[in-house]
């Protein structure tokens, strides 16, 4: 049993069921999520018979680095082997006055997007909690407090919906303050939307909420984002219209520009119709170049014709800079395979 993939509730439960008070489960919850813990014997507020037995009862799993790569605009990417070889990328954005980690929520993914490279690595595997809330441990420890990331943005590799639990339970761990201790205003979920799922994460959380759209209307999606077929674009916008959101707080909707296919003043104009009524912000996204891929990015002067289009519509729309080109750690270039490390 990993302790990592437990919350302190799970942990408090599990103390009670070894006859221990509830309390021990907390104070090993403690431990487990502060930097550089590495043995039970550092346990220092278990009696020493608890302490040696620990070994015996679970044991914690940790994430290795195999490569750290630094882009010239200051991006971080790492490539994290886990327990069973496999391979993930995390990166770490700078801000103005603070970090954001992208975290991966799978090995692979499955949702096929046309113009996502960690889509053509197919779906491996999900992610355990303790691999999630793992990925921003190691990143704290790895950059020291100074350069802690302040946001979080499950914007890397897989789907997180698609590992419902697993992500809830990511969560927990990183919202907790005697966990993570992070703020959940500071953290986003992105989906290609899965809307049964984005319904339950607005019941179960209050985290924010980032829809990759990347088209205005069903055919064009359909033919880039293969979810579409099941979950059209009216339903995506209900379950958007549905979320529960606080008063500042608004949705944040991701859309690829791609050269001649979604980048069209029509488009814009699609794309401010159908999101009227919603508290959005809109973030467009040049499309990066991938390997083996056809589509081409959209030109400068088309990128800022569409951000125009938007803010006569009264949109906050941002052009997202691409971060971390030179070492592939931009939007949907994050693609581990462990041939490519070694
Ligand atoms: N599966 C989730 C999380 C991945 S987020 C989701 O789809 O939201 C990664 C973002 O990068 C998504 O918005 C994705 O659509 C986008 N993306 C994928 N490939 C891209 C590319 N080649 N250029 C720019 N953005 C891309």
């Amino acid at each position: 049993m990993d302790f990592r993939n437990l919350s302190r509730k799970d942990l408090e439960l599990w103390a009670l069921d070894q006859g221990m008070p509830a309390f021990r489960g907390r104070q090993l919850f403690r431990w487990l999520w502060r930097p550089f813990f590495q043995d039970f014997s550092q346990v220092t507020d278990f009696p020493k018979a608890l302490r040696l037995k620990m070994p015996g009862l679970g044991t914690f799993y940790s994430l290795r680095t195999i490569t750290q790569e630094i882009s010239i605009d200051g991006t971080r990417k790492w490539a994290f082997g886990l327990n069973d070889g496999q391979v993930v990328e995390t990166v770490l954005i700078p801000g103005q006055d603070h970090n954001t980690i992208c975290v991966s929520t799978q090995v692979g993914c499955a949702m096929g997007c046309k113009f996502c490279y960690t889509a053509q690595m197919g779906y491996v595997r999900d992610l355990a909690p303790s691999e999630m809330a793992g990925q921003v441990l190691r990143v704290i420890e790895l950059v020291g407090p100074e350069e802690r990331p302040r946001n979080i943005v499950f914007m890397g590799m897989g789907e997180p919906l698609a590992n419902y639990d697993n992500l809830l339970k990511s969560l927990e761990i990183l919202l907790d303050d005697m966990g993570l201790n992070f703020s959940s205003r500071r953290i986003t979920v992105s989906t290609c939307g899965l809307v049964p799922k984005i319904e339950r994460l607005g019941k179960d959380t209050n985290v924010g909420l980032a829809i990759s759209l990347h088209a205005p209307d069903d055919q064009v999606r359909s033919k880039i984002m293969p979810i579409n077929r099941r979950y059209p674009l009216a339903e995506l916008i209900k379950a958007c219209k549905q979320y529960h959101l606080s008063p500042r707080q608004r949705i944040t909707f991701e859309y690829l520009l791609l050269g001649g296919i979604t980048d069209r003043p029509v488009h814009a104009r699609l794309l401010a119709k159908l999101l009227q009524g919603i508290p959005a912000k809109i973030n467009l996204i040049p499309f990066n170049e991938i390997p083996k891929i056809g589509f081409k990015p959209p030109g400068p002067r088309d990128v800022l014709a569409f951000q125009e289009i938007l803010r006569d519509a009264n949109y906050t729309t941002i052009i997202r800079k691409s971060r971390g080109n030179d070492i592939s750690a931009a939007c949907g270039q994050l693609h581990a395979s462990v041939e490519e490390m070694v």
